[in-house]
């Protein structure tokens, strides 16, 4: 493979925070090592219909507290298919990009791994999801900050739940992994947590409510991963209200509150290694890649491996909400 002269770096999938603090990162990081950067907007819908242009160091100036991608991000049909992925091929030979830094979620570094191998490229993904999806890394960028955020979130919903007595479904993201709602459910002393990789069933969810109402505490709150199929929350509640009419069910979805805002501390300082770390995998020869975190250290899992996790989660996590909750 050629010397490496010009790095690309792009955004893609859902935004979350901390984006900027790794676009920061990678770009910083390539220009003390030499390379030339060039900021690709739109994720891969950018790379498709060339909208490219050169980073210097102060083109990342004052990002790193912001939420969002300064880089905007998208879904990108087109690259999905050969005609799309060769105009982005195209575009990176006519900018003379030698290597990528892809920076989202498990959709945008399925597409780097298929880029990479049709045109022999060299890719490096970093984790940029709130929902800690993917496998190869204990964190991904923007989801200790999502998970303050729905903290701070259901810390005041137990007020009013408190106040009038009430049974309140707060509703996050995570259709597919339950990272957010059971750590959230933890965080925030939840009387129990409905995940996607355990099925609740109604009675089973019965119990668990009223632990809420029997204990001093006169609510309960019950954190919900988003599921289009059962309805998510507001299913749950519906079924609720149906088959126990005693409980005041009330319904608060989150939703894209939880991709915003400045990322924690946490957060910016996993983004600035894992940036950093992005440019040294390269400089190493590492190819399509994804920096992840394991027990604090840095470590590279191959595309197929990071975008092949089935969530696996924590057993003790699940008991943990159920017996701290009594
Ligand atoms: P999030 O986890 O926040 O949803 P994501 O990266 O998983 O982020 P996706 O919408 O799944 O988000 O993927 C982002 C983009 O990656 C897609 O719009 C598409 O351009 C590209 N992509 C996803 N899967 C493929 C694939 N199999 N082949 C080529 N490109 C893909």
């Amino acid at each position: 493979m050629a010397t490496i002269k010009t790095i690309g770096i792009l955004t893609s999938g859902g935004d979350a925070p901390g984006m900027n603090a790794a676009i920061r990162a990678v770009t910083r990081a390539a220009i003390y090592n030499g390379f030339r950067v060039m900021g690709i907007k739109r994720g891969y819908y950018g790379l498709v219909y060339n909208e490219i242009g050169e980073f210097d160091t102060k083109s990342v100036s004052n990002i790193i507290q912001q939420g969002g991608t300064i880089l905007k991000t998208a879904r990108c049909k087109e690259f999905t298919t050969v005609e799309g992925r060769r105009a982005a091929y195209e575009n990176m030979c006519r900018h003379q990009i030698d290597a990528l830094v892809v920076i989202g979620g498990d959709g945008s570094l399925s597409g780097a791994r298929i880029f990479a191998e049709e045109y022999n490229i060299a890719i490096v993904g970093l984790p940029g999801t709130i929902d800690n999806d993917l496998g190869g890394t204990d964190s991904t960028i923007g989801y200790d900050t999502a998970l303050n955020t729905i903290v701070e979130a259901v810390d005041k919903i137990r007020d009013t739940a408190t106040s009038h007595e009430r049974l309140f479904f707060v509703e996050v993201m995570g259709h597919m992994a339950g990272y957010l709602a059971l750590n959230g459910a933890i965080a925030s002393g939840a009387e129990a947590a409905i995940i996607p990789e355990m099925e609740t069933e109604i009675d089973q969810l019965a119990d668990l409510v009223s632990r809420g109402f029997r204990k001093s505490k006169n609510s309960a709150i019950v954190l919900v991963a988003e599921n289009p199929e059962t309805g998510g929350a507001m299913g749950l509640a519906e079924r609720v209200r149906r088959e126990f009419p005693e409980y005041d069910a009330r319904v608060t979805i989150l939703g894209h509150l939880q991709r915003g805002g400045s990322p924690t501390a946490a957060d910016r300082i996993l983004a600035s290694r894992m940036g950093a770390q992005a440019i040294t995998a390269l400089i190493e020869g590492q190819r399509n890649v994804m920096i992840g975190i394991r027990n604090g250290e840095l470590v590279y899992t191959p595309f197929a491996q990071a975008t092949k996790h089935k969530c696996k989660l924590d057993a003790t996590a699940i008991e943990i909400v159920k017996m701290l909750s009594i």
